[in-house]
């Protein structure tokens, strides 16, 4: 077993060169964190942004998304899911920020093969 995951995690490193599935989900409100956990929990939140508006999160099979805004454009929502380290949802009225990040021990593997 522990040879096909490690084998499945070389083929997924390299066809995706540098993007790595995500394992953790951050949101910020005004550049403060108001939670941190992993994108394998599934999980629904409600989070206050600025000016009153709010965001639900939802976190389900590894992908993080904004089911719900009550911010005038909506185009937290209209992002869509997450599940790539490094991609971030933003939703610019209320000053939210979804980010996605991988594992840490992806860091030193990538500097030395680059
Ligand atoms: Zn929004």
């Amino acid at each position: 077993m522990a040879c096909i995951a490690v084998i499945s995690f070389g083929i997924m490193a390299l066809g995706l060169s540098g993007l790595a599935p995500g394992n953790t989900v951050t949101v910020s409100v005004d550049g403060e964190v108001r939670w941190q956990g992993s994108l394998r929990e599934d999980m629904t939140k409600t989070f206050s942004g600025a000016d009153g508006y709010t965001c639900d999160i939802v976190v389900e099979k590894g992908r993080v998304w904004v089911e719900r805004a009550s911010c005038p454009d909506k185009s937290c929502v209209r992002q869509g899911a997450a599940d790539r380290s490094g991609q971030t949802i933003v939703c610019l009225p209320a000053r939210i920020v979804v980010e996605v990040s991988g594992r840490k021990a992806d860091t030193p593997y990538d500097a030395v093969s680059r």
